[in-house]
């Protein structure tokens, strides 16, 4: 049977009910779907979290129960939220809840590493910072630096890069250089055909192609590779 693979970026509550949604949908169609799920951030053991009061307001124990199957965790509740009071500068407004549809308070990190925990358990492959198999640089950055490296430009990164950022641009521009042929194929007439190694090679694309992304666009158009390797490209927008 044909497995169709899925990548969701971010496990918030939106990517992790997405991941559990679609584990359950294709259940039902019988259809095999391998998930992976990618959070940069460490939840449990509260080494990052996401900006939340956490505050858990009805339906939500009916929603996750019911679309996500997934059971509410009570055991995460720290207090009852019966109602809220409006103050204003003339009056305090009473707003009260029904019986049974109070709120409850939790901390948010604690439900979003539960989350976690609950689709890895249907089988989800979620994905910590240091498992991700690449690290992203932004384009003006990359850009920069391969002008400093190739001699276009003789000022450093600003502000210069730390040591992770660094490795990365290290590695960039060594993949840079061991696809001169490649990419010499790929631009074809638009770069020099003098171009034998990797500075010039850059020094030839900015030329003809100004830009990091419309290099890019330029791969993804003509020839569905990237920059750095042959990955396929989403198709660049009209
Ligand atoms: C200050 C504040 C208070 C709030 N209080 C409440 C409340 O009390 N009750 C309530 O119900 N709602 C509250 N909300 C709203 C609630 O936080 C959002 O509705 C909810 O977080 C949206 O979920 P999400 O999954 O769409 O996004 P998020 O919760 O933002 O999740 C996105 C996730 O994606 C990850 N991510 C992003 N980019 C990448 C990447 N490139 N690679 C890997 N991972 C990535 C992030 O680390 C994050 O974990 C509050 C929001 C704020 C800002």
């Amino acid at each position: 049977m044909k497995t169709t693979r899925v990548v969701i970026i971010g496990g918030g509550p939106g990517g992790t009910a997405c991941a559990s949604t679609l584990q359950r949908l294709a259940g039902e169609l019988d259809h095999a779907v391998h998930v992976t799920l990618l959070e940069g951030k460490q939840f449990s053991g509260e080494q990052h979290y996401n900006q939340c009061v956490g505050v858990l307001s009805p339906p939500l124990p009916a929603l996750l129960e019911e679309r996500l199957c997934v059971p509410f965790p009570y055991h995460l509740a720290r207090n009852q939220i019966k109602g809220y009071v409006l103050h204003t500068l003339r009056e305090e407004i009473a707003l009260e809840t029904d019986e049974g549809s109070a709120s409850l308070s939790s901390r948010r990190v604690h439900f979003d590493a539960y989350m976690l925990e609950q689709v890895r358990a249907r089988g989800v492959s979620v994905l910590p910072p240091h498992r991700l198999p690449y690290r992203a640089i932004r384009a003006e950055r990359l850009q920069a630096d391969f002008d400093c490296r190739a001699g276009i430009q003789t000022q450093g990164l600003d502000p210069p890069p730390r040591v992770v950022e660094a490795g990365c641009l290290q590695r960039a521009w060594s993949a840079l250089a061991a696809r001169v042929k490649t990419l010499k194929e790929a631009f074809g007439q638009l770069i020099s055909s003098t171009v034998a190694e990797v500075a010039s090679l850059w020094a030839s694309l900015r030329r003809s192609s100004d830009s990091v992304p419309k290099m890019l666009c330029f791969l993804s158009e003509h020839h569905r590779i990237s920059l750095l390797g042959n990955y396929l490209c989403l198709q660049a927008p009209p």
